[in-house]
């Protein structure tokens, strides 16, 4: 279980994230959702440390850092139990599908390097890449380069997965490739927080969706509910401009 607790943080005087609560069961996809600027990614990189928040306290399992007072080792442990999927991919350019895939196993988890090979061939096999273990990301479409990250992020074996929209740098014709890998991995009971603007993808992959506006949690609940019956006027005029 995740719980994130009166998480803030602020980029100068521009506070980003005002307290935010909510907690994450095992096995559940959590979509975020809400309008641009209103802190989603944010919220998402204070989760492993990308951003560091000004307070709060996050707990993953039985492991929890105060984030005032987090030290370098406490924020090496829970990045540990996160792994990243980002939306320009962040792949290593001079390594190629499988290198990529395999540079966690090796210098994060230490395994040794056959193992690392094996286990990363699985993986890029899992998310249809099986013929493209040697390509560089210069030689793989968006669709491709996403999915190998995927599959790196896969490879780390994390508590969770953390998807920063990860289909908006795709050409519209290449989202789907990814939207059903994230599915199929969404099947296999891995946490999963995903910052979305697919709205239809959100609506049948998530277990839980959050709306957030203006840095805060305006409004949570089981898809059917929050898509269907939102309680909230901000969220109701949300889904009204999108849809
Ligand atoms: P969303 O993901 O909902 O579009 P973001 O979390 O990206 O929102 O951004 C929320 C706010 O924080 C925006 O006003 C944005 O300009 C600001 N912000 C995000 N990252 C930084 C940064 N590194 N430095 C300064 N301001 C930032």
């Amino acid at each position: 279980m995740i719980t994130l607790a009166k998480i803030t943080k602020s980029f100068g005087r521009n506070q980003v994230l005002q307290g935010i609560d909510l907690t994450v069961n095992k096995g559940e996809v959590v979509a975020i959702l809400g309008p641009s600027g209103s802190g989603k990614t944010t919220l998402l990189r204070c989760v492993n440390y990308l951003e560091k928040p000004n307070d709060g306290v996050i707990t993953i399992d039985d492991f929890s850092v105060d984030c005032k007072r987090a030290t370098k080792k406490e924020i090496h442990q829970l990045r540990q139990k996160t792994a990243m999927v980002f939306q320009q991919y962040n792949l290593f350019r001079h390594k190629t599908a499988l290198e990529n895939v395999m540079e966690g196993l090796v210098v994060v988890k230490k395994l040794p390097k056959e193992e690392a090979r094996q286990r990363s061939i699985e993986l890029l096999e899992k998310v249809g890449l099986r013929s493209k273990l040697d390509s560089y990301p210069s030689q793989l479409s968006g669709g491709q380069q996403q999915r190998v990250g995927i599959a790196r992020a896969l490879a780390l074996n994390p508590e969770v997965i953390l998807f920063d929209e990860p289909t908006s740098a795709l050409d519209p014709e290449l989202v789907g490739e990814v939207l059903s890998v994230i599915r199929k991995i969404a099947k296999e009971g891995i946490t999963m927080i995903i910052v979305t603007h697919e709205m239809t993808f959100a609506q049948d992959v998530a277990s839980h969706v959050v709306f957030m506006d203006e840095g805060v949690i305006v409004e949570e609940g089981k898809p059917g509910e929050l898509f269907n019956q939102p309680k909230e006027e901000r969220t109701k005029q949300f889904l009204r401009r999108i849809r």
